[in-house]
Order: structure tokens, then C-alpha cells, then sequence
């Protein structure tokens, strides 16, 4: 039985997923919305936000089944429905099997949300094998853009994409020194991307977080007391802090913007 992740937090302080104060505003009525790491943190709130905006989502996960199934809930408590597509995004055949279902299910995609991504315990460079490399890159990038490409056979004018970056890819990361890489080639391809698709009318932006609770900080911060006290907001934030920034870029609101990245860090993050 897979195990939830969900479950992790013991200490009260994460993750929130929505407030009860967001009032939806049908900023994404009738919309059809896919999004990778839709199980858990940052996704799982995007999914239940835009739910509660009206979209219906489509959640790409890897490992727990309870979380997925626990972020459907969640949006099926807003009266929208959620896909469940599980499988490693970062494998062609993924990709292609989850495209099709989605084709076979909407027939068309508005809204691509590019948030999978990993990261591995913090190390010096010399403890960075070539493998860590090659699965970090694959998965928070090289993928990223090949299942980009092949989505846009279902998208059209209008649609957006918004893929997640972090303040690492502009401040760096003295411990987490291949992650902080692929999320600066993401910064770059959502700016690349922006370009080669306004002719299209379809809109690219990115989300660059900072310090965030979820699970994937838990199992890869040895030392999580001091997790972003060093933003001038003296805190780490939450998924729901950062997903309304997921629902503007996606909405009527942001028809002007693209090729922009969002940062939601508490003001300034010098990364650790
Ligand atoms: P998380 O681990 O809670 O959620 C990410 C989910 O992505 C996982 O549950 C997993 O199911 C899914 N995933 C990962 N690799 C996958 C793959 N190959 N195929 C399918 N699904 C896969 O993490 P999170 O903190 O919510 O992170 C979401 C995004 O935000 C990531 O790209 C992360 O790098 C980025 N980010 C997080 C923080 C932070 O402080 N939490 C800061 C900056 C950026």
C-alpha cells in the first residue's frame, strides 16, 4: 500500500492547502486543467483552487494513491472533478498514455501546469552522482519541455502554461546545486517558450517559490527549525499562499502577461 505523504506533518505548521476565507470567483469556469504533482504541496493546492474557481483538473502523481485520491476529494468537495493520472511524467510513454486519456476525457486543454519536480537530500558537489544528475535534470526539465511540446496538439488560443521554478534558479543553492540548475533552465524556457507562442495567443508564465511547507522540504532538509526564518517575513509560506498566484496567471486577469515569473519567497530568500 502506497503511503501518504499528506499524513507527514506532525508539528502543526503545514501544509494548508486552501483557506476557508478564498471565495471562488468562477475565474476558471468551465475550464479543463492538467497538473503534474497534483497529489501534494504546491499542486494539490493549485488543484483545489482552481476546483474551487470552477475548473475541472487532472492530476499527473507518481507514488501515493492516497494522496491523489485525497487531493480528489478535495476537489470533488468544490463539485468539480479530478483525473487521477499516475505514472512517472518524466517516461515517454507516460506522457503519451496520459495525453490521450486527457483527449479522450476533454478533448482539449486549457490550462498546463508544469509543477513536478524533485530534489535530493542537500550535498557538496562531490557527493553528486551522475545518476542523481541525469534524474534530476530528466524530471524537473527535460520532460518538462518534451511533454510541454506534445501537450499542444490539445491546446489552443487562449490556453496557458504555467510551469513552477523556485528562487533557487536566481539565488542558488550552496547544498542543492543540480536542482537550482534545472529550475534555472526552467526560468529560461518559460521566457523561451513565451516567445515561440505568442504567435499562437497561448500565454506562458512561471511561479518561482521560496521557502514552502510540503512534503518534499520534509524529507530533504535535514534541519527544518530555522526553515525560512532567513526571509525578511521571517517564515516559511504555504501551498495556499502560492496558489492564487497559479489562479491569476491562468485566469482573464493575466490576458497581458507572459514570459513573466511570479516570485512568492516572503519578500527575499538567500538560499541555504
Ligand atoms: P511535493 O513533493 O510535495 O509535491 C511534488 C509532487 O510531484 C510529488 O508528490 C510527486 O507525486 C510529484 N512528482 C515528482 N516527480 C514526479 C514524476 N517524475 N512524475 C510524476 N509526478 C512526480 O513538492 P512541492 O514542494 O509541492 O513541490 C512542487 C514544485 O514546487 C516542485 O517543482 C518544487 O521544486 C517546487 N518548489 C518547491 C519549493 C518548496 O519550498 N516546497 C520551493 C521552490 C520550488
Amino acid at each position: 500500500k502506497s503511503q501518504s505523504k499528506s499524513k507527514v506533518p506532525k508539528d502543526g505548521l503545514f501544509p494548508e492547502i486552501i483557506r476557508e476565507s478564498y471565495k471562488g470567483s468562477e475565474k476558471l469556469l468551465h475550464k479543463k486543467a492538467v497538473i503534474s504533482g497534483g497529489d501534494s504541496g504546491i499542486g494539490q493546492a493549485v488543484a483545489v483552487h482552481f476546483a474551487r474557481e470552477g475548473a475541472d483538473v487532472a492530476i499527473i502523481y507518481k507514488e501515493s494513491d492516497d494522496d491523489a485520491k485525497e487531493t480528489q476529494k478535495l476537489v470533488e468537495k468544490e463539485g468539480k472533478t479530478c483525473l487521477l493520472l499516475k505514472g512517472d511524467v518524466s517516461e515517454k510513454k507516460n506522457q503519451k498514455k496520459f495525453l490521450e486519456k486527457i483527449k479522450k476525457e476533454w478533448g482539449t486543454l486549457d490550462i498546463l501546469i508544469n509543477n513536478a519536480g524533485i530534489q535530493f537530500p542537500k550535498d557538496d558537489i562531490e557527493n553528486i552522482s551522475d545518476e542523481q544528475i541525469l534524474k534530476t535534470f530528466n524530471t524537473n526539465i527535460i520532460s518538462m519541455i518534451s511533454f510541454t511540446r506534445d501537450s499542444l496538439q490539445l491546446m489552443s488560443e487562449g490556453a496557458r502554461i504555467i510551469c513552477t521554478t523556485s528562487v533557487t534558479a536566481y539565488r542558488g543553492s550552496n547544498h542543492l546545486i543540480d536542482y537550482s540548475a534545472t529550475k534555472g533552465a526552467i526560468a529560461t524556457f518559460v521566457r523561451s517558450l513565451a516567445t515561440n507562442l505568442a504567435e499562437k495567443k497561448i500565454l506562458v508564465n512561471g511561479i518561482a517559490p521560496g521557502p514552502i511547507w510540503t512534503p518534499l522540504v520534509k524529507e530533504t532538509f535535514d534541519d527544518l527549525s530555522t526553515f525560512g526564518k532567513d526571509t525578511p517575513l521571517k517564515r516559511a509560506g504555504q501551498p495556499s499562499e502560492v496558489a492564487p498566484a497559479y489562479v491569476f496567471l491562468a485566469s482573464k486577469d493575466a490576458n497581458y502577461i507572459t514570459g513573466e515569473i511570479i516570485h512568492i519567497n516572503g519578500g527575499d530568500f538567500v538560499g541555504g
